[in-house]
């Protein structure tokens, strides 16, 4: 009897590990991979696409070119899991597995923001980004803002690179001198474990007239007054409002029991990412291991959990503990692109150090992207730019 692992979700973590184990065992093992997407998009594409960098069928990657030897990839919506039993129920069906990854990353909430839906727009899934690729052409004036809902979200650059972003895009339509920009954040600076990653930010924000609110959230918008009411009572006033919204457990993952709440992100022994329940893991942006929620700390959780798999099966001995450590690239607008390498957990405090923005970094983020494409999907993506 060939081993069962089924993995939910097909994005950074799901992608990576289905990856790792198809290359060990091939057809020795029997992958079920299930996502209810037809395609994947990387995150930073949403940028891309929202300011019309890209167009939005080439940032999608369908799954139905991944041809690994032991993969069959579903697509279907997972209903409930019992992690206990390690089964899951799907809209085509019922799944036993040997060894269950939960993958699902983290769902995004719009609506936990009283006024965000109805007034502003938010970036951070496909069809938002779409709807700002034709509401940005229409941005003439007044204050913009980029403001964070909630503490915990997904890449905590994506804020500060959507302002750059936003600065160049208004540069170069003519309309930067009629508008504000400003960037609402939870955190005392853009990247608190990085000290010069956010001196570099700040320092760039400075240079081009961008505003930073450090330590405060998003509670509201009231769009009849068109004004961002912030945690502490501030209001204020915005034209354009881009938001990171609300970042919760997806609902059927808490259903499980796996987490204990919205907000409770899946606890895991930190150093194996297994869960509470003896052979199911959680990797990515669902876990609550501390690591930020980013595509590369999710692949760096997915080896982890591969190697743990390959040294089960082959009876070898234990892998490394999972390290919490992982390289951001940055956009900084001005065709430039910095990198921060961050540790999480390998010492007492995380720590991040700073490449500074170049020419070079830019080549470095798209190999980024082709590589991962090509050894999830097997083949060079012909419009990955
Ligand atoms: C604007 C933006 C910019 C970003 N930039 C970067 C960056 O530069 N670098 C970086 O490392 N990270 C970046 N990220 C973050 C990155 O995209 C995520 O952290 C990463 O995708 C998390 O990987 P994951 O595998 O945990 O979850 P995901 O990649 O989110 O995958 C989860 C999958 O589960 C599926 N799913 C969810 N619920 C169900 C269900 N019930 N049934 C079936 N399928 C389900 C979803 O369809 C999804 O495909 C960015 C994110 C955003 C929004």
């Amino acid at each position: 009897m060939k081993t069962r692992v089924v993995v939910l979700g097909a994005g950074f973590g799901g992608l990576e590990l289905t990856t790792i184990l198809s290359d060990a065992f091939g057809d020795a093992i029997d992958i079920v991979l299930i996502d209810k997407g037809e395609a994947f998009v990387f995150g930073f594409s949403k940028l891309d696409v929202m300011f019309g960098r890209q167009l939005p069928t080439a940032v999608r990657h369908p799954y139905r070119d991944i041809a690994k030897p032991g993969v069959r990839f579903l697509q279907s919506t997972v209903r409930s899991i019992d992690p206990a039993a390690r089964r899951v129920v799907t809209d085509a069906g019922t799944f036993e597995a040997d060894l269950l990854v939960v993958a699902l990353g983290a769902d995004i909430d719009p609506a936990a923001t009283p006024g965000l839906v109805e007034g502003g727009n938010e970036f951070y899934t496909v069809p938002g980004a779409l709807v700002l690729r034709d509401v940005l052409p229409r941005f003439e004036r007044g204050p913009a803002i980029i403001g964070v809902t909630g503490k915990s979200f997904k890449c905590p650059p994506a804020p500060s690179e959507a302002a750059f972003l936003l600065h160049d895009y208004l540069t170069t339509r003519g309309r930067r001198e009629a508008t504000d920009i400003a960037v609402v954040m939870p955190f005392g600076t853009p990247i608190p474990p990085s000290p010069d990653t956010s001196q570099a930010i700040l320092a760039a924000f400075a240079e081009r007239g961008i505003r930073f609110v450090k330590d405060s959230l998003v509670k509201a918008l009231d769009p009849g007054r068109k004004v961002a009411v912030l945690s502490d009572g501030t209001e204020m006033p915005y034209a354009l409002f881009l938001g990171v919204p609300v970042h919760r457990v997806p609902a059927v993952v808490v259903e499980s029991g796996l987490a204990a709440d919205a907000y409770g992100w899946v606890p895991v022994n930190k150093k194996t990412l297994e869960t509470s329940f003896p052979g199911v893991f959680a990797v990515g942006d669902v876990n609550g291991v501390g690591t930020p929620k980013a595509g590369v700390f999710a692949e760096g959780a997915a080896r982890v959990v591969a190697a743990a798999i390959i040294a089960q099966l082959r009876g070898g001995p234990s892998p490394e503990a999972y390290k919490g450590a992982g390289s951001c690239y940055v956009e900084f607008g001005h065709d430039q692109v910095g990198r921060v390498d961050v540790d999480f957990l390998s010492g007492p405090k995380p720590t991040g150090t700073f490449q500074e923005p170049s020419e070079a970094l830019v080549a470095e983020k798209a190999e980024f992207g082709s590589s991962r494409l090509q050894r999830w999907f097997g083949q060079p993506p012909p419009s990955f730019g």
